[in-house]
């Protein structure tokens, strides 16, 4: 959760007098306000929360540094204390914000800037305090907890959308409370599809398996992945599960607080381009998790000039893809400390063969 304190401090920087708040996920982390309907103001001296009747004795629990105010934000409420703060110079976030939001909202303002500012939460949310961090080491435990317990489960004949649904089970069992995105199970030709939701599909002799997972926790999210093989692997499974391995180990190597984030993908990149995988690994080496699954810092050649600080959570996940052949996928969840990183998954990382 946000300090209000941080997030003055940053609209004071860009000379901003109050910020909107509307998004699910930036409302979570501003207020503690874990309801499905609202909105939030904060100004330079004052925090207010919109919420409507089913939710208000909630807010007041859970958002105590705020004043509670009931009402639809989507009616007269947020222009009418938008109005009495005073403030002339108030951002909102475009990447959120309806055209029909954003017009009817202009017309009932007078004298008030809006101001478009995609980047505030986003750069505020990307550096975790400790307690963000321990929630989603939680999360992180129980889907990797799950992942092991289901690794019994996996055998010719079991389905993927089977070992996605005993998956989410564990999870809510031992504390989830919801995954923090659908299960990924793809096994044989189709873990070359780096985003391949659990199918039908049974699982055979001699298939790659590739399970990414992630369990939330208090709205903070887990992912990892692994993949295993069914059976002995092949000279050429294990060759791809060795590069991949080492282009994943090599990046974690590089991490940490003032590294460069492009400079983090290209160390995997290069090793995986080296093996003559380049074209098979099309997407990038990773990105910042916490209330969202996909977040900032993203590790990416885009990413260049970004550095790394402490407080930021991201995926290390490169993978090799061949298409009708199969893919290996290895990602770690990590958290940037002042003098390096903390893994926060704790499965094992070499190439599992089962039964
Ligand atoms: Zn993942
Ligand atoms: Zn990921």
């Amino acid at each position: 959760m946000a300090d209000l304190d941080r997030i003055r401090a940053a609209l004071r920087d860009e000379s901003l007098e109050g910020i909107i708040i509307a998004r699910p996920e930036d409302r979570l982390w501003a207020s503690g306000f874990s309801g499905s309907a609202g909105t939030v103001l904060v100004t330079l001296d004052d925090a207010v929360l919109m919420t409507d009747f089913r939710y208000t004795e909630q807010a007041a629990a859970e958002a105590p540094g705020f004043r509670i105010v009931e009402g639809k934000p989507e009616g007269d409420v947020l222009p009418q204390i938008v109005m009495e703060s005073r403030a002339s110079r108030i951002a909102f976030d475009p990447s959120y914000a309806t055209v029909l939001w954003f017009e009817r909202l202009k017309h009932q303002l007078t004298g008030v800037d809006l101001v478009p500012c995609e980047r505030l939460l986003v750069g505020l949310r990307a550096r975790k305090t400790a307690s963000e961090i321990d929630l989603m080491t939680k999360a992180a435990v129980i889907a990797d907890n799950a992942f092991m317990t289901v690794l019994a489960k996996i055998r010719p004949g079991t389905s993927e959308r089977d070992i996605a649904l005993e998956m989410e089970f564990l999870m809510r069992r031992e504390g989830a409370q919801r995954l923090a995105f659908d299960i990924i199970v793809a096994s044989g030709k189709r873990s070359s599809m780096p985003h391949g939701r659990a199918s039908a599909k049974l699982i055979e002799e001699g298939d790659f398996v590739t399970i990414d997972y992630g369990a939330e926790v208090s709205g903070y999210c887990s992912d990892a992945t692994r993949t295993v093989v069914v059976g002995r692997a092949s000279e050429e499974q294990r060759r791809v599960y060795e590069l991949v391995l080492r282009a994943q180990t090599s990046a974690l190597d590089a991490i940490g607080p003032g590294k460069d984030c492009a400079a983090v993908d290209a160390v995997a990149r290069d090793i995986i381009k080296q093996a003559g995988h380049g074209e098979h690994f099309g997407h990038t080496l990773g990105h910042g998790v916490g209330l969202a699954v996909h977040e900032m810092p993203s590790l990416g050649e885009r990413s260049a000039g970004v550095a790394l600080v402490p407080g930021n959570v991201v995926s290390v996940e490169p993978g090799v893809y061949v298409p009708g052949w199969g893919g290996v996928r290895i990602e770690d969840l990590v958290a940037i400390t002042e003098d390096g990183y903390k893994n926060l998954t704790h499965v094992p990382k070499h190439l599992i063969e089962i039964g």
